[in-house]
């Protein structure tokens, strides 16, 4: 399949003023304590030994507000975070990104979250400890919050319980003041998907799901099929497919682009640094194949290190992989 044009549609620098629309990120922050290289698996009772170790920025809402913001788009982000060593490191990998963090509540009587996560060469386990990330409710999110910026995204729909029930309340205000919408709603642990999440699909432009999800969500056992319900759930819905790329449904008409071939290091994060990628270019009014190609190239290389955020691409990264693409063909 031939790839979409990209070299006259990228923006030709990421530090343009950013004069690039305003997104809003109203979702949730931890840590993520990641020991690689183990020899074993662990088990209760025992120790094993880790090659490497990272402490680095978690969570989904986090990993694609920095994506957005390295792609030089400026973010606003709400969140909570406890009011200790966890918390402040989560707020200032933020700002380091350029994400604004003015509206993260600091609250002394919460821990900050954490999910440690241990891997194996060949799979790993993540522990969670969910902490403020179930406390943030809509009546602690600042008055007019929605103002002045041109896109929302939300995220990790099941561990925010505080939030959760607010989800429609806060799309559907967004939609009512003119900005549009993104949602990955990530696993549901308990694989119903019951109805109340359709009602958040109802207030979404565009939904995120990987390849199980869609399946468990909508009961197909083919891409294309499930692609097809959900066509019927928002005006514009993306599968991400791993290293084999994504496919989306705009209106009745199908897409898909094959990933990139890179050697993977850490795919933690990848589909938050895809959805970055691709919203970038639907606020910038690309194609869908084009954001396809976006999301696909912003998550090969997210890859590339451990952790979320430790090679997030610019456009300039973004070009590079592009150009060697096109030179292998
Ligand atoms: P999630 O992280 O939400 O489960 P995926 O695993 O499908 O989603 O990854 C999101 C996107 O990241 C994919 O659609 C693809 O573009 C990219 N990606 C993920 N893993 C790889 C990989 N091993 N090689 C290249 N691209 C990858």
């Amino acid at each position: 399949m031939s790839r979409p044009q990209m070299e006259n549609v990228l923006p030709k620098s990421d530090s343009a003023g950013k004069t690039r629309p305003k997104v809003l990120v109203v979702g949730e922050l931890n840590v993520d304590l990641i020991a690689v290289g183990l020899s074993n698996p662990p088990a209760l009772g025992s120790e094993v030994l880790a090659k490497d170790f990272e402490l680095t920025l978690g969570s989904a809402s986090a990993i694609f507000a920095c994506g957005l913001s390295q792609l030089g788009f400026p973010v606003t982000f709400i969140s909570k975070v406890g009011a200790d060593y966890f918390g402040q490191f989560c707020v200032q990998a933020l700002r380091d990104q350029g994400v604004c963090t003015d509206n993260v509540i600091c609250d002394s009587s919460v821990k900050t979250g954490v999910t440690i996560a241990v891997s194996t060469r060949g799979d790993r386990a993540l522990v969670t400890y969910p902490g403020a990330i179930a406390q943030l409710r809509y009546e602690e999110l600042p008055r007019s919050f929605l103002e002045n910026h041109r896109h929302i995204h939300m995220t990790s729909y099941f561990i925010q319980e505080g939030l959760r029930k607010s989800f429609v309340r806060i799309l559907s205000e967004a939609k009512q003041n003119g900005l549009t919408t993104s949602f990955d709603p990530n696993s549901d642990p308990a694989r119903t998907w019951d109805e109340e999440i359709r009602e958040v699909f109802a207030h979404t432009d565009v939904l995120f799901l990987n390849e199980p999800e869609a399946m468990q969500l909508t009961r197909q056992k083919d891409v294309d099929q499930a692609l097809k319900r959900l066509g019927q759930t928002a005006p514009c819905a993306v599968v991400k497919l791993g290293p084999r790329g994504a496919a989306a449904i705009q209106g009745e008409e199908i897409s898909s682009m094959p990933g990139f071939k890179v050697e993977a290091v850490d795919t933690t994060g990848a589909g938050d640094c895809f959805a970055a990628g691709f919203i970038s270019g639907y606020l910038e009014g690309m194609t869908v194949r084009q954001c396809l190609e976006l999301g696909n190239a912003c998550g090969a290389l997210s890859t590339l290190r451990p952790g979320g955020t430790a090679s997030q691409p610019d456009h300039a990264a973004i070009r590079k992989l592009l150009k060697l693409k096109a030179v292998q063909k």
